[in-house]
């Protein structure tokens, strides 16, 4: 059985979204409902559940994310003023889409919200 991942979809192009940067590795793109002036979202194309995974995967795709969250971040006018990078893992985080995603947020001075 395959579920439908909404992620999975828009990496591969089935799906729209607002798409900043995609390479062999990465997708990153605004997110539908931002909680900063900036914020974007990168995901590997490749599916993976959440950062649970990440001795599973390949140690470069997640490197790759952070380099492309640093990427998108300088690109979107945000890297001098300062941005955050996290990512949701499973319930008690509030992760909602279990397709391993960084949030890029910035633009304005972030709340400080730590549980
Ligand atoms: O960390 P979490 O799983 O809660 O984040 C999922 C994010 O994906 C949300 O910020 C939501 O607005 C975003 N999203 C999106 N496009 C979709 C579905 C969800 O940008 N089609």
């Amino acid at each position: 059985m395959t579920t439908r991942c909404i992620f999975c979809e828009i990496a591969s192009g089935r799906q729209p979204a607002r798409v900043v940067h995609q390479d062999d590795l990465v997708t990153a793109f605004w997110d539908i409902h931002p909680q900063a002036r900036v914020h974007i979202l990168v995901i590997p194309n490749q599916h993976v559940t959440s950062l649970r995974e990440a001795e599973e995967v390949d140690a470069a795709l997640l490197g790759r994310c952070l380099q492309v969250a640093a990427r998108v971040a300088r690109e979107a006018g945000i890297a001098e003023s300062g941005y955050r990078v996290l990512t949701n893992v499973g319930p008690d985080a509030g992760q909602s889409v279990y397709h391993l995603h960084f949030h890029v947020l910035g633009g304005n001075r972030l709340r400080l919200a730590l549980g």
